[in-house]
């Protein structure tokens, strides 16, 4: 079975690796600028440690009641987690114990709890403002996320907070509002609020764009990561 699973999981990765190649070219970007995350949500962490084995470095997860045990069943392991989800304030102490990223920053309540339990913990987390490109100013996006015009007070707050490192920017391409259906633009968009964010914090240089269906456009738009779940792991059972 765990034969099985590794030749299927080693085909999905080299099908999805074939196409950053190809996005890249298209693009033409290196390689090498484009990293690769799995999203393992849904699935266990025999097959988190199958990916490692392949060669995978980086994994997400959105859920912490799902994230924690594998991230501890999967400690041995030289993986660098990024938290994807929604973050709720009584999770990040759990989420700072295990995240080497949080990709989900979208309001300035989750940076004072995140430094908080970094500082306790010791350790360093890194943080990527998710934007939500849908939201009113001033407003959250209906699956998190920052509106646009709050990107820039988030990014000093995040800057100024012990035990936090501003990373860079995260999107969602938006299911609704004027960027639906037009994965390229929103992504565009997000690379315009990155080059404004590093233009006052230039080390933040993440830009997190991109899943199973639309990692080209992504790539195109200039991501330096993209997040594939279901390319590489099969669909998953129950929405995650
Ligand atoms: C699940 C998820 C992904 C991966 O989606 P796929 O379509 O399975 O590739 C990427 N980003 C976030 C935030 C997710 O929740």
């Amino acid at each position: 079975m765990t034969d099985d699973r590794r030749t299927q999981l080693a085909q999905n990765l080299a099908r999805v690796e074939d196409r950053i190649f190809t996005a890249c070219a298209k693009a033409g970007r290196p390689r090498d600028e484009v990293n690769l995350i799995v999203v393992t949500k849904t699935y266990p962490a025999s097959d988190v440690r199958l990916l490692a084995e392949l060669g995978v470095r980086q994994v997400a997860e959105n859920r912490d009641q799902e994230a924690a045990p594998k991230a501890a069943e999967c400690a041995d392991l030289p993986l660098t987690w990024h938290f994807v989800g929604q973050l709720q304030t009584n999770k990040v102490r759990s989420v700072a114990g295990y995240a080497g990223i949080v990709q989900s920053v979208d309001r300035a309540r989750l940076v004072t709890a995140l430094s908080k339990e970094a500082v306790r913990a010791e350790r360093e987390v890194g943080c990527l403002i998710q934007v939500a490109l849908d939201a009113e100013s001033g407003e959250r996006g209906a699956r998190g996320g920052v509106a646009p015009d709050g990107v820039e007070a988030l990014a000093d707050a995040i800057a100024g907070a012990q035990g936090l490192r501003l990373d860079g920017v995260m999107t969602v391409a938006p299911l609704a509002g004027p960027f639906a259906g037009r994965q390229l633009a929103a992504f565009e968009r997000l690379m315009e609020i990155s080059t404004d964010l590093r233009a006052t914090h230039p080390a933040a240089n993440m830009v997190s764009a991109g899943m199973s269906s639309d990692l080209e456009d992504a790539v195109a738009a200039g991501a330096t990561h993209v997040r594939v779940g279901t390319a590489v792991l099969g669909v998953r059972p129950r929405l995650g």
